[in-house]
């Protein structure tokens, strides 16, 4: 079973009439076996699906007119395994609404030294008819992912399943519907940022609601609900004493209950993928949502804090593109230092919302004092984050367009237990070293809310954002203060004139 197997990508073959009946045949044949081939790739998480051999431009426009107008076809992977003249291909590009793959193969993986001829010659042209392909993608300043190497080989399959995660992640942020508890925390920059703007670019709808139509709901949870949700607490954390059946704070976790199971029913209903809340407008609710937000986030929905709807969003993306991948996602902070010059570190963390999905070890569901917000004390489900590679990555509205920026990390278990921190808590080194990595992301004005993915690299993130349009700037182990400050200039050039006059 596919992990995201609801959604298809068309393997679109390019060729044109004059080659004859029994050549094109074998182009239909071959290009068959590789949309196949693709199709069973353990690391492509979509349908592959064929379509028909297209050899003129009434066929070329009507298959990506076509692709554009059904839902479940996330992007279009072409090939030319014949030479496929491509002024033929501009119309149907120019109309073309997905994502676009070229993939840059070959059906014989080697040459028949001995035996080629002619025939052979003329039946296996990827490498000049995807050269003249090329040419008009260029031409028409298309964006697209050029994957070039054999169809069998792992490394190959492998980036286009990547795209294909990406691909998922665009058709995701296109039907994307946020909804928004309070707004931003007064007077912060950075949770900032243009709504229509992002409908414009990602497709996402961000729309507020009032806190009451949330504690509204609070209060008709019937309390059946609650016993089931509290069943399932204490059949899946550690539930501290004081929280247990006939403790001192057994109705604060009944509240938190409440709390999920109004959020859940308010997004079901409406149809929501992710919200946002803020400790500075909470109306009629008796605790700050923690356990509710990290319970939903661990179900796959975005979540941001004090109003970050952008952060929200990234978080429900990443969610999905990374469906299947063992590892989980969280909305996280940067939170404070270790900064030993012998191994600099950061912890991450959050007032109370970090998703469990990112643990590999013990969660427990507690409850203590928050000193901001002014209500009372909220449960939360405390843990580490495991170790091992993983990627932060923020969106930011800079005034004249999105950004996106992303940090390689090493997740490191803590020096010593965190015993009196109660918050799930993650703790990094960042590569390539602390101060390129800080420096660098503070130089692209990244902001202190992120998403951490420990199930997808770099590479979706990527491929996303080149989908969407979206400047993307990648701190990696490759990563200089210098040259990302050079990279940092000519992206102003770029999109400044990239953005044309209006
Ligand atoms: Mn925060």
């Amino acid at each position: 079973m596919k992990a995201l197997g609801e959604f298809e990508v068309w393997f679109v073959t390019g060729s044109q009439d004059l080659y004859g009946e029994e050549t094109l045949r074998q182009v239909a044949e071959n290009s068959g076996k590789i949309a196949a081939a693709l199709d069973s790739g353990e690391s492509i998480p979509v349908r592959v699906v064929w379509k028909p051999v297209v050899k003129n431009s009434e066929a070329i426009l009507a298959t990506l007119i076509e692709a554009g107008a059904t839902d479940k076809c996330v992007g279009v992977i072409a090939w030319m395994h014949t030479f496929s003249p491509a002024r033929m291909w501009i119309a149907g590009l120019q109309a073309l609404q997905k994502p676009l793959l070229h993939l840059h193969t070959q059906y014989n993986r080697d040459l028949p030294w001995a035996e080629i001829d002619m025939d052979f010659m003329n039946l296996n042209q990827a490498a000049h008819g995807d050269r003249e392909f090329a040419h008009i993608e260029a031409r028409l300043g298309l964006r697209r992912k050029t994957v070039a190497g054999h169809w069998q080989e792992k490394a190959v399959q492998e980036r286009i399943g990547t795209w294909c995660r990406a691909a998922c992640g665009l058709h995701e942020s296109r039907h994307l519907k946020l909804a928004r508890f309070g707004d931003n925390m007064r007077n912060v920059a950075v949770t900032e940022g243009d709504k229509v703007s992002a409908q414009v670019q990602f497709g996402v709808t961000v729309n507020g609601f009032g806190v009451s139509d949330l504690s509204d709901a609070v209060r008709a949870v019937a309390d059946a609900k609650v016993d089931e949700l509290v069943r399932a607490y204490e059949a899946t954390y550690e539930v501290a004493p004081s929280l247990r059946a006939g403790g001192a704070d057994r109705e604060a976790l009944r509240e938190a209950a409440r709390i999920e199971a109004a959020l859940r029913e308010f997004m079901t209903v409406g149809g929501f993928s992710a919200i946002t809340d803020t400790f500075e407008n909470l109306d009629g609710l008796k605790q700050l949502p923690g356990i509710a937000a990290q319970r939903l986030m661990a179900d796959g929905y975005g979540f941001g804090a004090e109003g970050d709807w952008k952060t929200a969003v990234m978080v429900r993306l990443v969610k999905v593109m990374a469906k299947g991948l063992p590892g989980g996602t969280s909305f996280m902070e940067d939170y404070t230092y270790h900064l030993d010059p012998a191994g600099p570190k950061v912890l991450g963390a959050h007032m109370l919302e970090v998703c469990p999905s990112i643990s590999d070890g013990k969660v427990s569901c507690e409850i203590h004092p928050l000193s901001i917000g002014g209500r009372s004390d909220p449960v939360r489900l405390v843990f580490d984050a495991g170790s091992g590679p993983a990627v932060v990555t923020a969106l930011m509205d800079m005034g004249d367009r999105f950004r996106i920026v992303a940090n390689e990390i090493d997740l490191v278990p803590p020096d010593e237990p965190m015993g009196k921190l109660p918050v799930g808590r993650a703790v990094w080194k960042p590569r390539p070293n602390f101060a390129t990595a800080t420096e660098s992301w503070l130089t692209a004005g990244g902001s202190h809310h992120t998403v951490l993915t420990r199930a997808v690299g770099v590479g979706v993130i990527a491929d996303f954002a080149e989908m969407a349009g979206c400047e993307f700037l990648l701190i990696d182990s490759d990563t200089t203060v210098a040259s990302f400050k050079k990279e940092l200039r000519w992206n102003e050039a770029y999109y400044h004139l990239a953005r044309g006059l209006r």
